[in-house]
């Protein structure tokens, strides 16, 4: 079913249609092989640079095609509903480009953002470590300063495109124990020193690769700082408000395509000599499952508002994240419901859909952390 969006330009009307085109005629014929070969699609990647879909919400002056957020989430939610390693893959690449793009000097804007937006390179987003997950200020990877740079040492866990990206845009400990000892140094892959452990066995999304990245005295020059020394958490904590955005419109579009899936099943399967649809605990099931959907929509574009404003957006950001990654959980297990026995066979998506959609409640700060962060903001102090 195409969903109808109120888009604020014509030009993004525009985009949405190249997007649609872009999923049926490269991703669409690949997705189920890809994903079950584990394949990274990079040439799907090249194709999103080459049309301008790696650098929407980024200054056209840099490469980019200065598109209103809520634009560029729509177009990720658009990928996502095609193949989520897309969706999120353009939604991580977007948060690796954030900090120069918005804590980088005007020097370093210059260099890097047109080969980083313009789908030159591709990024990936260095936080968690193997003992630090949900409680990324512990991180340990040090950055080391000396009289010419930096010399990295750690091990970086979970990394979207380890191995496959161009860039790595890194947290590390530059000063004392913290949130305020950390710094954002940008990495080049290539580098001496920099290796990527084997890809994790995943559940879903296996064609994106999730690898460790290890840092055994990584030379870096002084100009890989983004930002000032010591800033670099409020950066990576920056990066994600926007981060869960796109993993909130990844979660509509999955919710979305296992809804479109349901409901062209339900209205052609027949029993009981009734199509499965006019039973009113299937029809009742899919009309919950698209309020759902809807409501979830309007709450991440809210939030995309907000930012596009130039509003504080953190909060109801995590409010998206959370009710529409737990929606795309609900919502894709009773997809596998309304296909009863074929739901649970890949002849159909909507197993994949349930599998790729339980990441979500995890990546970008799991859930129980979107409930930290909403909750903190309820507090008097926070309110003051
Ligand atoms: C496929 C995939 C891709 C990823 N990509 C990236 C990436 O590109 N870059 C990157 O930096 N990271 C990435 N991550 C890491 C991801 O962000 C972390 O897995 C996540 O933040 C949780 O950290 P953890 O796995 O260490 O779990 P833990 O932090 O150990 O949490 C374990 C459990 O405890 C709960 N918990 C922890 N603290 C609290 C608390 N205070 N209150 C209540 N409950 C709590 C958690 O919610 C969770 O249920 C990725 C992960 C996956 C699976």
């Amino acid at each position: 079913m195409t969903v109808e969006r109120a888009l604020p330009t014509p030009e993004a009307h525009d985009l949405i249609d190249l997007t649609r085109d872009l999923i049926a005629k490269e991703v669409a014929p690949r997705v189920a092989g890809d994903e079950s070969a584990g394949r990274f699609p990079r040439e799907v990647f090249t194709t999103l640079g080459a049309t301008g879909l790696l650098g929407l919400p980024y200054p056209s002056e840099y490469g980019g095609a200065d598109q209103p957020y809520e634009v560029y989430l729509q177009v990720v939610e658009e990928l996502a509903a095609g193949w989520l390693a897309v969706g999120l893959g353009l939604s991580v690449h977007t948060l690796s480009c954030f900090p120069v793009a918005a804590f980088g000097s005007d020097e370093q804007r210059a260099e890097l953002l047109p080969d980083m937006v313009g789908g030159e390179l591709l990024g990936a987003y260095c936080l968690s470590e193997p003992a630090s997950g949900s409680d990324a200020a512990a991180l340990t990877t040090r950055a080391v300063a000396g009289p010419d740079g930096y010399t990295v040492d750690g091990v970086k866990a979970w990394i979207t495109h380890g191995g496959v990206a161009d860039f790595y845009m890194l947290m590390a400990r530059t000063g004392d124990k913290g949130a305020r000892g950390i710094s954002c140094l940008r990495v080049p892959s290539g580098l001496e020193g920099l290796t990527y452990g084997v890809p994790e066995h995943k559940m879903g999304m296996r064609s994106s690769p999730t690898t460790q990245v290890r840092f055994d005295s990584v030379r870096l020059p002084q100009s890989a700082l983004v930002g000032a020394e010591g800033e670099g958490f409020r950066i990576a904590m920056a990066a994600l408000d926007g981060g869960r955005l796109g993993i909130a419109a990844c979660a509509v579009g999955v919710a979305q395509a296992a809804f479109d899936a349901a409901v062209a099943y339900a209205g052609e399967r027949r029993q009981f000599g009734s199509r499965i649809i006019d039973f009113q605990g299937i029809g009742f099931m899919l009309a919950d499952m698209a309020t759902q959907i809807a409501a979830a929509r309007a709450l991440y574009l809210e939030a995309a508002r907000l930012r596009d404003a130039g509003r504080p957006y953190g909060t109801k950001a995590a409010m998206a994240k959370l009710f529409a990654t737990d929606m795309c959980m609900k919502v894709t297990t009773d997809a596998v419901q309304v296909l009863g026995g074929y739901g649970y066979v890949e002849d159909f998506p909507v197993e994949r859909y349930m599998r790729e959609a339980k990441v979500l409640q995890i990546v970008e700060g799991t859930n129980q952390i979107q409930r930290l962060v909403i909750s903190r903001a309820l507090t008097p102090e926070s309110r003051r």
